[in-house]
């Protein structure tokens, strides 16, 4: 690991520490030659895990292609990207409890819709409609109805 400053290669941990998603280790060095202090992350190398898509075909999970479609449908409404981000961390570490080593790409849909929904309706329908890819319009209107209904019944969630 090279010194940032002086690029010296040898260095002592002074701390060593779970990052907060608890999959990367962040440490705290210090290089020998120039005393200054430097942090690093190791992430823990993972299992690909599959996930099955509609056709049966079977693709290794990205994080990235679901914080992007995330990212997407709670554009513009008032969620931060950390609370994005959160998220996907939080689905990420559930479907890989609950499914071990693959999981269908409709489970990952309907457990995002789940967390999504507690966050924002709005992103939620909007999810909704790309992710769970409605065989017709008919369907994502009666989502879109159900939920400005439950708006029009007013009151908080
Ligand atoms: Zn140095």
């Amino acid at each position: 690991m090279k010194c940032p400053y002086c690029g010296n290669l040898t260095n002592k941990v002074i701390d060593s520490r779970l990052a907060g998603n608890s999959l990367s280790i962040r440490r705290r060095r210090e290089c020998f030659k120039c005393s200054r202090r430097f942090t690093t992350y190791e992430r823990i190398e993972q299992v690909p895990f599959m996930v099955v898509k509609k056709d049966g075909r079977r693709e290794p999970f990205q994080r990235e292609k679901l914080l992007d479609g995330l990212l997407k449908a709670c554009g513009k409404r008032p969620i931060s990207t950390q609370d994005i981000e959160d998220l996907v961390e939080e689905i990420e570490r559930d479907v890989k409890e609950k499914f071990y080593d693959e999981v269908s790409s409709k489970k990952i849909g309907q457990m995002v819709m789940q967390n999504l929904r507690k966050l924002d309706e709005i992103a939620y329908v909007r999810f909704a409609s790309v992710y769970r890819q409605f065989k017709d319009i008919e369907d994502f209107s009666k989502e879109l109805k159900r939920f400005s209904e439950k708006q029009k019944g007013g009151g908080k969630k």
